[in-house]
């Protein structure tokens, strides 16, 4: 089944205003569409380029009824916004991805019976009901170091703790404890030695029609991505298997959007889920400036129900991220500024007025004719933020 398009001119809803939000916002503009932005605060940077701003709590009903008058479909930058008003919104208007896609993807532990019921490989875990449930047979044949994960709400390294050891372990269950609310979960995980991270966007468009983007690597510092490389290294073999697997996720979930697939590759080739993103992602940023239509305009396309564009690679490319304090290593200064200046550089700032720790301030991606050269680029720049 193919959905109605809608045509340029339309408004479109997003919840969620970061700078995904912003860059959706932009891309739909370029597009010709108008866009209303509801996030609750009102120095979210996407609120500076929306037609219509709101920035009340997401469980006023009022509010929902402001926002939805007059706009023909919604999408959401990121899978913590509430379900349930995702599913409110749906009696009267699209959402895409939908309120169902958020739901498995919001809570871990659904997200992973998901994935494994669809035969694709997920790291060993276990469902915990108490945080007291860490200690136990289950747990045990994990091993240590394993990883403890809140079941919602977590992201960039939030809600997650590794566990070295058993003396580690009380510590653990006694923090998880300070933090627990009634029907909370966790899950525990066994800790891979992985050889690479790696995601891929993947787009299904109205008509199920799939897109993908090239693989790419990923390093994370505290949990937080601080580069992304394209293309991955990896034999072709891997790169086709985490393709395979990436496509079937998307194809399963049967929503229509913009999708990333982070996984972990093994020494020995193997490779397992670890997470899905019902949006677009930090690791294709490179996209806005590195390939033919970047996971942006893929998401205007998708939920107007166009035809999706190509996601060609057209440079290799690296995406150094910006992080907290070191926003002032690239706006404040001449010295500073010198990563202006080096070639195939582009610079975004989200234009965040508070600076706080572990905060996406901003990204540079460097552009190179060959990977070598890019990574180059990317490891001075690096430097420079030290
Ligand atoms: P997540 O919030 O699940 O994406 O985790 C954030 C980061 O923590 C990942 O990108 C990995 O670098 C690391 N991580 C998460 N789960 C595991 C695991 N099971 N084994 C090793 N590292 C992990």
């Amino acid at each position: 089944m193919t959905v109605a398009a809608i045509d340029p001119g339309a408004m479109l809803g997003v919840l969620g205003g970061g700078q995904l939000g912003a860059m959706f916002a932009v891309a739909a503009r370029r597009l010709g569409y108008r866009v209303a932005v509801w996030d609750p605060d009102p120095d979210a940077p996407a609120h500076r380029f929306a037609d219509r701003s709101v920035t009340k709590p997401f469980d006023d009903d009022a509010a929902r009824t402001e926002f939805a008058g007059g706009i023909r479909a919604v999408t959401f930058e990121w899978e913590n916004v509430p379900s349930s008003l995702c599913a409110r919104l749906e009696q009267d208007l699209p959402v895409r991805p939908s309120s169902r896609v958020l739901r498995i993807i919001q809570d871990r532990v659904e997200q992973k019976r998901f994935l494994q019921a669809q035969g694709l490989a997920v790291p060993t875990f276990h469902a915990l009901g108490s945080p007291n449930e860490l200690v136990g047979a289950e747990v045990e044949r994990l091993g240590f170091p394993l990883i403890c994960k809140t079941a919602r709400a977590g992201y960039d390294g939030k809600g997650q703790w590794k566990v070295q050891d058993s003396a580690d372990l009380r510590a653990v269950i006694h923090e998880l404890q300070q933090g627990a609310q009634p029907g909370m979960r966790w899950i525990a995980e066994e800790f891979l030695p992985f050889e690479r991270e790696v995601s891929m966007l993947v787009v299904r468009g109205g008509d199920g029609a799939v897109s993908t983007y090239p693989l790419v690597e990923n390093v994370h510092e505290e949990g937080i991505l601080r580069q992304t490389t394209v293309p991955a290294d990896v034999a072709p073999a891997v790169a086709e298997r985490a393709a395979a697997m990436a496509s079937r996720a998307v194809q399963s979930l049967n929503g229509i959007g913009v999708f990333c697939v982070e996984m972990f590759v093994m020494p020995e080739g193997r490779v397992l889920i670890n997470e899905v993103a019902p949006r677009p992602h930090n690791s294709g940023h490179y996209t806005l400036d590195a390939c033919t239509v970047s996971q942006f305009e893929q998401q205007v396309r998708a939920l107007c129900g166009l035809p999706l564009g190509e996601g060609r690679l057209l440079s290799p490319a690296v995406m150094v991220n910006v992080i907290g304090s070191e926003i002032s290593c690239v706006t404040e200064g001449a010295a500073a500024r010198s990563v202006w200046a080096v070639s195939g550089a582009v610079v975004h700032l989200y234009g965040k007025r508070t600076v706080r720790p572990r905060r996406k301030m901003g990204h540079v991606t460097f552009l190179a004719e060959t990977r070598p050269e890019a990574l180059s680029r990317a490891a001075a720049f690096r430097t420079s933020l030290r």
